[in-house]
């Protein structure tokens, strides 16, 4: 039992996603970061410049091979953020009850005139809608709109400076999904052979549509990751998570555009779908905000990171804390001790998720979700060392993982680009295989095994495969090995 349970808790099963910036972009941090146990690393184009991200990417992929692991790099697109443009002093002073106006105009602003830098803006927003800026710190109305101009009325002010965000919950954007930068960036992220791109912004499955058909008329295929930020997406959430690969619940922007107290309950209503869908889910900011200046986080905060995996999140990300902050390394193992903590209780009870995955739909879903159920049922009565899941797409790894198995979970691929998809799924542990060996499931178990250190001779392991989106090939297979 003890054996069992340190093999079992060896892993970590919510995943750390660490955002790079400048404070962790040298070669030796991201060493020392993926050491810590981050799995993905984030790319933001909001900073930096292409030459920038390049070099970064291409130490990460150094420093994961010296490493001997399988590290994802997600690339997060800009999408429509909407800022306010400069103005002569550099900042302007608003006051409550003040009026403004806010143009579409290329001028620079001063007291009184606010430029907007998205030039639809007069187009897109109504008398009595809402313009929050810096953050949603200050909070115009909008009264009227002539032309170019939008007379406002400070709701509350204070000092707002240059290129500062500006968010409009109330209004129907006509923006595209897309701005050109996202292109540009699009294109990079092809170049650069990256593991995820995250949309920012995105209000409907249309926009994720959209990119993805940008990518393939670019040449590429790389799986989609929607940001949750607006209030239109939570309502087509469905849609949304039906069109793209996994979503973030990017709970910055989220909590501007909607009020924030309505952001815990997304998260567990998000949380909960993305598992019963088959999709990782992804809980983002602030999560341990306080240790950009600070080396011990909040308590608050550590009751957040815990409360991810209680609600059994597939990853946790850090942005400032490890881009931008003074202790980037420090928040990395804090965020991994709090995950493990709470993992460790979990595993004691014998239950990582509280509800099981509901009916799926088509037949064919449903053989194979009775398959994963099951197999996750036997390796725990027959106390099975691991589950392995020999995997071509990743989907049998994927639909595994949403089942949450108390074992631990080995997903087994040839194709390296797999290896480092999984790294996003809860649980999955990515293992390379030689192609060679893709059909000796013995032989591949006991590569596992051994890799692995599934310690004890004369183990159990439990092999998984062979779930099929195409009902013609799909052939679930449970298979028990004595090794
Ligand atoms: P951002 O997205 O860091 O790109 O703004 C995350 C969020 O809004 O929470
Ligand atoms: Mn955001």
């Amino acid at each position: 039992m003890t054996e069992r349970r340190e093999t079992a808790l060896r892993w970590r099963r919510t995943k750390i996603i660490a955002t790079l910036g400048p404070s962790s972009a040298s070669f030796a941090m991201i060493e020392e970061l993926i050491a810590a146990g981050i799995d993905v690393v984030r790319v933001n184009m909001s900073h930096g410049d292409h030459p920038t991200h390049t070099r970064t990417v291409q130490r990460v992929r150094r420093a994961a091979r010296r490493a001997g692991r399988h590290i994802a790099i997600l690339l997060d697109l800009c999408g429509p953020k909407i800022r306010v443009g400069s103005f002569a002093d550099g900042r302007i002073e608003l006051a409550t009850g003040e009026t403004v106006t806010v143009t579409t105009r290329r001028v620079t602003g001063g007291p009184g005139l606010i430029p907007s830098q998205y030039r639809s803006l007069h187009r897109d927003v109504r008398a009595g809608e809402r313009i929050l800026l810096d953050d949603g710190k200050l909070e115009l109305r909008v009264r009227s709109v002539k032309g170019t101009e939008v007379t406002c009325r400070v709701i509350e002010g204070g000092v707002l400076s240059d290129h500062k965000g500006m968010n409009l919950p109330n209004s129907a954007l006509s923006t595209a999904a897309l701005t050109d930068k996202d292109r540009t960036d699009v294109r990079l992220a092809i170049e650069l052979g990256v593991d995820f791109v995250a949309l920012s912004f995105v209000r409907s499955a249309k926009d994720v549509l959209q990119l993805k058909r940008y990518m393939k008329r670019a040449g590429g295929n790389i799986p989609v990751i929607s940001k949750i930020e607006r209030p239109e997406a939570v309502d087509a959430i469905d849609d949304i998570m039906e069109a793209s690969y996994g979503i973030m619940i990017a709970r910055g922007d989220l909590g501007i555009e909607l009020p924030a107290e309505k952001v815990p309950l997304i998260q567990r209503e998000l949380i909960a779908k993305g598992r019963q869908k088959g999709i990782p889910v992804i809980v983002a900011t602030q999560m341990l905000e306080s240790m950009m200046t600070s080396s011990r986080p909040t308590r608050a905060e550590v009751t957040d990171v815990a409360g991810a995996a209680m609600l059994s999140a597939d990853a946790a990300m850090l942005s400032g804390e490890t881009a931008a902050g003074r202790f980037p390394l420090q928040a990395v193992r804090i965020m991994d001790k709090v995950l493990r903590e709470v993992e460790r209780h979990q595993w004691q009870e014998g239950c990582f998720a509280s509800e099981p995955i509901a009916d799926r739909g088509s037949k064919a879903h449903v053989v194979r979700e009775s398959m994963a159920h099951a197999a996750v049922q036997l390796a725990h009565d027959l106390e099975m060392e691991a589950i392995i899941v020999p995997t071509h797409t990743g989907n049998t790894a994927r639909i595994m993982a949403s089942h949450r198995p108390l074992a631990p979970t080995v997903g087994a691929s040839s194709d390296e680009r797999i290896c480092r998809q999984m790294t996003l799924n809860w649980g999955i542990v990515p293992v390379q295989l030689e192609a060679s060996r893709e059909h000796d499931w013995r032989a591949i178990c006991e590569h596992i095994a051994q890799q692995c250190q599934l310690g004890r001779k004369g183990r159990d392991v439990l092999l998984v495969s062979g779930f099929n989106d195409d009902p013609k090939r799909d052939e679930p297979v449970l298979k028990l090995l004595h090794l």
